[in-house]
């Protein structure tokens, strides 16, 4: 069956797109972004990127945090009504640390359908490629920009034994280090850095051994943090 014979039913769909390589689209992705009526986007410049290389022309509305409950209405009875729209955020997975959310419970309690047409994420694809995540994994997004609360909700995760998996900002990762070197200085932890793109980098070690590549050099653009999980004691 030819991409034009498939039907897209109404509907919302959240759709994933690329973290970092343009390459990392799926082939039902391209074809929802081409076939719905409007793509709803965190940040329609941004998008429009990738549209453009794709050579998708569907209109772009734009969807993000501080717009998201205003619109709610006006998208849900137009997808009540039989249209279908794509939600998409400027990288991963819609609602994984970015807005997204209120949309898609808005459409159920609308009773609209909502599909799924899953992508790249940047917290599994970190945790996949740092090869810790056969057990599961606690994942925090961004912790409060606050020293005190960063403090208060990291203490509790790292009593875990799975690893915790962290976004963090360039700007914040040495204090971040420091904090895990006086909290966990026995445990591994892992920056995976730039994931998909040219400078992709997992670096490794304990928290003082990063506190030593910090102090050589500037890690720069986006990154994960991962902490290895509580080791079980052993029994005597
Ligand atoms: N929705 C996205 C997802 O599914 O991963 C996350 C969006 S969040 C606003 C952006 C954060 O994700 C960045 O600050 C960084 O911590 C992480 N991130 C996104 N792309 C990344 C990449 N290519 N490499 C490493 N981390 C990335």
């Amino acid at each position: 069956m030819s991409d034009e014979e498939k039907v897209i039913e109404p509907g919302l769909y959240v759709v994933g797109t690329p973290i970092g390589n343009l390459e990392d689209i799926t082939l039902r992705a391209l074809r929802i972004l081409k076939g719905v009526d409007f793509i709803l986007a965190e940040d329609t410049r941004y998008s429009s990127r990738l549209l453009r290389h794709y050579d998708i022309k569907t209109p772009l509305i734009s969807c993000h945090k501080f717009n998201e409950a205003s619109r709610e209405d006006q998208i849900t009875s137009r997808l009540a009504a039989g249209e279908k729209a794509a939600l998409i955020s400027d990288c991963g997975m819609p609602g994984i640390s970015d807005p997204g959310s209120r949309t898609v419970k808005g459409c159920r309690e609308a009773g609209v359908p909502v599909f799924t047409v899953p992508g790249p994420s940047a917290v599994t694809t970190a945790v996949s490629l740092c090869g810790w995540g056969d057990n599961g994994f606690t994942f925090a997004g961004f912790l409060s920009p606050k020293p005190g609360k960063r403090r208060n909700t990291l203490e509790p995760l790292l009593e875990g034994e799975r690893p915790v998996l962290l976004y963090e900002s360039p700007h914040k990762i040495v204090k971040l280090i420091a904090l895990l070197e006086e909290l966990v200085p026995d445990r591994q932890v892992a920056i995976a850095r730039e994931l998909t793109k040219k400078f992709e980098e997992l670096l490794v070690g304990s928290p003082a051994e990063l506190t030593e590549i910090c102090s050589q050099r500037t890690l720069k653009g986006e990154m994960v943090v991962l902490i290895q999980g509580r080791q079980k004691k052993r029994r005597e």
